[in-house]
């Protein structure tokens, strides 16, 4: 059973009449805080961020204009380590959305165990309205602006939505200018060729077909012949439908920002992969049909795996979903009140926190490579992400059976028992 919600909105945010993404980070946390007597003060201290950074910076435009864009950092917690979270461009982030991912990360750094605090970012644009030059300019000024806040041993950001290995570099090469060496391991996700590390383009989404094919495992099923439904096909969409279809797995319908198609045989991922590449797009890919993007959330099949942005499975369609497994590869892209509308159907949903943590893990790794300049092989990154997911999700399924409770309550009750214990070990300064 899931706990109960208060949906009530929180804090103040301009009068909005839903619960906003940190609302709903909250409404979780108290939830977990109840079920495991997390001492109040405690409990308070995770319901803040630590630090927010706002800033408003200029951009020289290739016509000849300057724009301003709105940026943001977050420290939700750095108890266990430094600052670790992604850097997301679109048009819509704000602090709050900026806030609730940072809570998340520190969740999701302590479910995994990896000593790492919780960190985002964000840019309010559109890239795909932006040039090379004007993404690179935006991306440095963006970088220079937040870079008080940045640091191997303070805060390493990594890629998110709309940002990815070129980004990273820039962020390094720019952080670098400015501390007058390289600086290699101030933020992950970088190219191979500046310190980035084998197997991290691939982390995220590898590690949602590894946490699936457990939970299959767990429940005596296996990956072959099982249906797949993925929406998004970006980083994580496209490298999870690609595991899928390797393990043998059928995946039926994918969707992107423009549509979605469908094939009830199964897609060919490998040849949707290439076409993507060369088109930008899945619309259009040969031997499928077009489906409208809504109905992919509610198709029938074994596994739904969102991975495109947050909120997408709420009060208006979670009734509908009639798929028996939800892998979470997005962040938030279920509302907590989805979740206990899902849970009552008996539709089971392995969180965000750990089944998209392949991409912080691999971080991680690349991290400790950077501080070293020892760098290991893909089969060694990926051996070691692999034993990481493994035992991350039989943790999570102890707890929930422990607490006789659904995956998302026991993975927060893994990761915030941690932070706890972290808070209480280290107390409180002075
Ligand atoms: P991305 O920018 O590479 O891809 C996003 C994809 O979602 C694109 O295919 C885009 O077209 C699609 N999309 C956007 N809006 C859509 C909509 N309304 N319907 C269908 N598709 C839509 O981003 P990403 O890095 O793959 O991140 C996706 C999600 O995974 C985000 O929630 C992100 O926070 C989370 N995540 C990413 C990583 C990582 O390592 N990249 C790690 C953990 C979690």
């Amino acid at each position: 059973m899931s706990e109960k919600v208060n949906t009530e909105t929180k804090h103040g945010d301009g009068g909005r009449q839903t619960p906003s993404a940190f609302d709903n980070a909250r409404i979780r946390l108290d939830a977990v805080a109840r079920k495991i007597d997390l001492p109040p003060d405690v409990l308070a201290q995770l319901r803040e961020c630590k630090r927010e950074l706002s800033v408003h910076f200029p951009v020289k435009m290739d016509g000849g204009t300057v724009k301003m864009f709105a940026g943001y950092r977050v420290h939700h917690n750095v108890t266990r380590g430094p600052a670790k979270g992604g850097i997301r461009y679109h048009p819509e982030t704000d602090l709050d959305e900026v806030r609730a991912l940072a809570f998340w990360m520190t969740v999701k750094c302590a479910v995994v165990n990896i000593p790492f605090g919780g960190a985002k970012g964000g840019v309010a644009c559109d890239p795909s309205t932006l040039s090379l030059g004007e993404l690179e300019r935006l991306t440095r000024r963006y970088t220079s602006e937040i870079a008080v806040l940045l640091g191997p041993e303070k805060d390493i950001p990594a890629p998110d939505v709309n940002t990815n290995g070129q980004i990273m570099a820039w962020v390094m090469d720019t952080y670098s200018q400015e501390a007058g060496h390289t600086v290699p391991a101030v933020v992950t996700g970088k190219p191979l060729s500046v310190g980035g590390s084998e197997g991290r383009i691939e982390a995220t989404g590898r590690g949602v077909v590894t946490i699936t094919r457990e939970l299959l495992l767990s429940r005596g099923e296996q990956l072959p012949n099982s249906s797949v439904a993925v929406q998004g096909f970006g980083n994580v969409g496209s490298i999870a439908a690609g595991g899928f279809f390797r393990a043998g797995a059928k995946v039926i319908a994918v969707s992107d920002v423009r549509g979605a198609i469908h094939n009830a045989s199964g897609l060919d991922v490998i040849a949707l992969q290439e076409f993507t590449q060369k088109t930008g797009s899945i619309v259009g890919f040969p031997a499928s049909e077009p489906l409208d993007p809504a109905n992919l959330l509610t198709l029938p099949v074994d596994i739904l795996v969102p991975a495109a942005l947050q909120d997408q499975i709420t009060v208006a369609n979670a009734a509908q979903v009639r798929a028996r497994y939800i892998v979470e590869g997005a962040n938030g892209p279920i509302t907590p009140q989805a979740d206990e509308i899902l849970n009552a159907s008996g539709v089971i949903v392995v969180p965000d926190v750990v089944a998209n943590a392949g991409g912080v893990t691999v971080s991680y790794f690349e991290w400790v490579q950077g501080l070293q300049s020892f760098f290991w092989s893909e089969s060694e990154v990926n051996a070691k992400l692999e034993q990481i997911m493994v035992r991350a999700f039989g943790q999570v399924r102890a707890a929930a059976e422990k607490y006789k409770t659904d995956l998302r309550t026991a993975a927060y009750i893994v990761g915030v028992g941690r932070v706890a214990e972290a808070i209480q070990s280290r107390g409180i300064y002075p």
